[in-house]
């Protein structure tokens, strides 16, 4: 599998925000969102060529019980399957971060779900091509379903902007099996000040309509650094 980097760090989104965490980051996308912050996992992948084993072996060099499986989109490896098969025999608590557009059956103690709107895709003047692979694949209600159905979940949304905020509302409407105090409303962004313009806004928003809000900590911490 292609792996942008492996390291160990403080995860910083979600219900395990401050948790110790080894952070393996596959190195593809089928997506294109606009705002990425890895975009060497998707715009310029990077990377390299690892077998599953030589995963193993750097994830186990590092002294820790939770492992982040990242992207880019880790399902676009059927490798995903005997990693996490491993990293479970080892007894680690694996989360796996996934925008949700495809599904292994894989084992992982939390799969955290990042659906993509229409107002991540990429510009349809600049990017034509990318603007319609993504409009296209970025929706896959049946992957969704399965996905919150086999696994303890947490759904993340990244917002920009209220109209976002209605759009989660109608996704809500959409998949009334998704419980609302598993989903998390993240800002977008990558630098402290414009998170800070989302957040005064936003936070208010969830507080008001049963929503939890959640900060970017890794961007408070470490600020958009690699391997943070
Ligand atoms: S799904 Fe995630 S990794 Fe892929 S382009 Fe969007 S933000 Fe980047």
């Amino acid at each position: 599998m292609r792996i942008a980097e492996i390291y160990q760090s403080l995860q910083g989104e979600g219900r395990l925000t401050g948790s110790e965490s080894v952070f393996v980051r596959t190195a593809s996308c089928n997506l294109r969102c606009w705002f990425c912050d890895s975009p060497y996992t998707s715009w310029n992948p990077t990377g390299k060529d690892l077998s599953v084993n030589e995963v193993l072996e750097r994830t186990f060099s590092f002294d820790c019980e939770q492992v982040v499986v990242t992207g880019g989109e880790p399902m676009l490896s059927a490798e995903l399957i005997p990693l996490c098969e491993a990293l479970d025999q080892a007894g680690k608590f694996v989360t796996v971060e996934t925008a949700g557009t495809l599904f292994l059956p894989i084992k992982c103690n939390l799969m955290s779900i990042s659906p993509k709107f229409f107002s991540s895709a990429p510009s349809p003047t600049n990017e034509s091509s990318w603007h319609q692979r993504h409009e296209q694949t970025r929706h896959a209600p049946e992957v969704i379903r399965d996905l919150i159905s086999c696994h303890d979940y947490q759904v993340k949304f990244v917002i920009n902007s209220k109209e976002d905020c209605f759009t989660v509302e109608n996704y809500l409407t959409e998949f009334p099996e998704i419980e609302r105090e598993r989903v998390m409303m993240m800002p977008q962004g990558t630098e402290p000040v414009g998170l800070k313009k989302i957040r005064d806004w936003l936070e208010p928003y969830c507080s008001s309509h049963s929503l939890t809000f959640c900060p970017r900590k890794q961007i408070d911490w470490f600020g958009l650094v690699r391997e943070t």
